[in-house]
């Protein structure tokens, strides 16, 4: 929409006390008009998480001070940001220029999913944790959400042994140059590795089940971390 505001400053013979007064007034009802425009919009985003609100100058934050927009739409505003133009490049600028705000509220969604999860394994919901039993969870098509922590670092090995031993392991990579041959206690020799994580998450994703990647960023994020990782919300409880 196309602001007709009039400039701030008084063209012709009006004293600028009068001019402000209708400069102010035509200010108010373009602001309405967006408002109504924006939230009739916004409104029927189901999804629609967050508001950002972008513009060049003071307008944008008068327009969010005075809460022009329907209140469940203002209630969502996370941020104003101070950007060059009001086009398109404007919305991309938008989006570079909020990269905070948008870790942050990743980060906030991320707390709620996991602070769910451990109220879940207290009460002994639909959860499993650790990569045995997500696995198996996930094989038997019982996973909703897999959980996969940005640190789950388990590979699996093939290792072999000078003593003819061949053998294989699913370990925290951490761990894998520590592993001893268990006829001869020499260490064993890699000879390849394969990352859990990505086969983790192609199965989920060949499965059409929903992966949520949790960073070590907040200090639930890395209790998930400590408990092994990994982790999933089932469908139903696996006996
Ligand atoms: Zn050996």
């Amino acid at each position: 929409m196309e602001s007709t505001v009039p400039s701030k400053t008084v063209k012709g013979g009006m004293s600028q006390k009068r001019y402000d007064r209708i400069r102010d007034d035509a200010l108010n009802e373009f602001f309405r008009k967006v408002a109504e425009e924006a939230s009739e919009l916004l409104l029927k985003q189901e999804k629609m998480k967050n508001v950002i609100i972008g513009g060049p100058g003071p307008v944008k934050d008068m327009f969010y001070r005075k809460s022009y927009l329907n209140y469940q739409i203002q209630n969502k505003v996370i941020g104003v940001k101070d950007i060059g133009s009001t086009d398109e490049y404007g919305l991309e600028e938008l989006v570079v220029k909020s990269q905070d705000l948008l870790q942050e509220a990743a980060i906030t969604k991320e707390r709620e999913l996991i602070q769910k999860f451990f109220t879940e394994l207290k009460n002994g919901g639909n959860v499993v944790y650790g990569y045995e039993d997500t696995k198996k969870a996930l094989e038997a098509g019982a996973v909703e959400t897999l959980l996969i922590s940005e640190a789950f670092n388990w590979v699996r090995v093939k290792f072999r042994c000078t003593c003819g031993i061949t053998t294989e392991k699913e370990i925290p990579k951490t761990l894998v140059d520590k592993q001893k041959c268990s006829n001869c206690n020499q260490k064993l020799i890699e000879e390849g590795s394969t990352e859990l994580a990505d086969e983790l998450i192609d199965k989920a994703t060949s499965l059409g089940t929903k992966v949520e990647y949790i960073s070590t960023e907040s200090s639930e994020g890395n209790q998930f971390k400590e408990l092994s990782g990994v982790g999933a919300f089932l469908r139903f409880k696996l006996s």
